[in-house]
């Protein structure tokens, strides 16, 4: 998949600049009397055609009032648009975007409405789907570049599908295949590591103390396996849409407050200080003391999601900010405004190098340096995390400096206490009606 990205990528440089050419050379020839130069810039642009006729990915040039100037064989074979019927017609009935469940992409989730609006470099989506013009839902990728003029203003966008129902079916076997292993395994690691305990279990077992040692070990290791497994089932259903969610109204100042208790130990274990900076509490007209004395008002931080996953996501972030510190403080705060709610969770360990920053929240990604290397881990619980997050419409980034500590946040859409209010009572009713199995995604709008 990685290759492809790379391919596709260096695909969608050498179309833009061929388009570019296309573009100039065709303006130019109508200025340039030169016989000869003409003959040069017709071969060339015939090369530019061929070229764009024997791509399989559909190339299609889009003018800036938003009318497809430019369609390739390749485009009609994904979209089922001819080219004649194409050109001149406005893209948004050619190109419909649409995510896995089928439902229309928003004007802040369609690429060419995107680029039209706000962007002057590439936008890609990796996860599109088409709708063809016979009403087939297609997997795609689609990378949209702007084609910009000599003082930087937009003239055009070139938009580049590729037909993904391969790769996708590839990756959906492949994870298939994960989540039925380490369903399976699961089991039997889980009875080892009961019959592990047994045998270090002073009640139970006698063993001399150097047998201890070696079944402490394979106790860890089987523990490690297990988590792995686990983490292994949750982000193969993460990655193909099913992990289970029942969310409901959250206040995040008291939930974080009480996940605090649970949280503390780990860090007291190893010694670290430990701070809470939550802004909320039990009541709206609830009052604290900053550090000038002065009274401050404690907001109620709202949000939907499902309160188990939140923890995982929580749990997650402070273990390793326990696990990645050797001294000083981890800091769980919580913060935001109208719109948003932000946690984040503040350590004063290793740290993580500006260069693998972009990769972290990648399936087995770990920085692989020697501040890190002795330290044990899968890899897999920042992707879980993303994935979580992103399933409430939020954000998970993290701001680091190298051996001086790092800060993760997360950004979730906030809701108001009157629609927390509302949605509660719906809640209650459906508690009283049918056991609530989820609020739609609407709601948390
Ligand atoms: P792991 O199981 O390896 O901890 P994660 O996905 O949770 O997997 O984290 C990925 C990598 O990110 C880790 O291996 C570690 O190198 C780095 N990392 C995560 N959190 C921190 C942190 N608080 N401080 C420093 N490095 C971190």
């Amino acid at each position: 998949m990685g290759i492809n990205i790379i391919i596709y990528t260096g695909l969608g440089v050498v179309i833009a600049v061929l388009l570019f050419l296309l573009i100039r050379k065709n303006n130019k020839s109508t200025t340039i009397g030169s016989g000869n130069l003409q003959e040069n810039l017709r071969d060339e642009k015939q090369k530019s055609g061929i070229i764009l006729n024997a791509i399989e990915d559909g190339v299609i040039l889009i003018d800036k009032t938003g009318l497809i100037q430019l369609f390739n064989p390749g485009a009609a074979k994904i979209t089922g648009w001819e080219e004649s019927e194409a050109r001149n017609l406005d893209y948004k009935s050619v190109i419909k975007l649409a995510n896995e469940k089928g439902e229309a992409y928003t004007h802040q989730q369609d690429p060419l409405a995107r680029i039209f609006k706000e962007s002057n470099s590439t936008i890609r989506d990796n996860d599109a789907f088409l709708i063809s013009k016979g009403g087939k839902q297609l997997p795609i990728s689609i990378s949209v570049s702007p084609l910009l003029d000599q003082k930087k203003q937009m003239t055009a966008a070139v938009a580049i599908l590729r037909d993904v129902t391969k790769e996708r079916l590839e990756e959906k076997q492949r994870s298939d295949f994960i989540s039925t292993a380490s369903h399976e395994m699961r089991t039997p690691v889980a009875a080892i590591e009961g019959y592990l305990a047994l045998a270090l279990n002073d009640k139970v077992s006698t063993i001399d103390s150097r047998a201890r040692s070696y079944l402490e070990k394979a106790h860890d290791s089987t523990q490690h396996l297990g988590k792995l497994f686990q983490d292994l089932l949750t982000s193969a259903k993460a990655e193909d849409g099913r992990l289970t969610s029942h969310p409901v109204v959250i206040e995040l100042g008291s939930y974080l407050e009480q996940l605090s208790n649970d949280l503390k130990f780990a860090a007291e274990k190893k010694g670290l200080a430990l701070e809470f900076n939550l802004g909320s509490s039990q009541t709206i007209d609830a009052t604290s003391k900053n550090s000038a004395g002065l009274k401050v008002l404690k907001p109620f931080f709202y949000i939907v999601a499902d309160p188990d996953r939140m923890r995982e996501v929580i749990t997650n972030l402070f273990d390793n900010a326990v696990k990645y510190t050797e001294q000083g403080k981890i800091t769980l705060g919580l913060t935001g405004d109208d719109q948003v709610v932000q946690i984040y969770i503040k350590d004063t360990g290793v740290g993580i190098p500006n260069e693998d920053i972009p990769h972290l929240f990648q399936k087995f990604y770990r920085v692989d340096n020697s501040a890190t290397r002795t330290i044990g881990g899968t890899g897999l619980g920042l992707y879980i995390c993303r994935k979580i997050v992103e399933m409430y419409q939020g954000r998970i980034w993290v701001e680091s400096t190298a051996k001086k500590g790092s800060t993760f946040f997360i950004n979730l859409p906030r809701i108001s206490t009157t629609q927390a209010e509302e949605l509660k009572r719906s809640e209650a009713i459906n508690t009283i009606n049918k056991p609530i199995t989820s609020l739609s995604n609407s709601m948390i709008q």
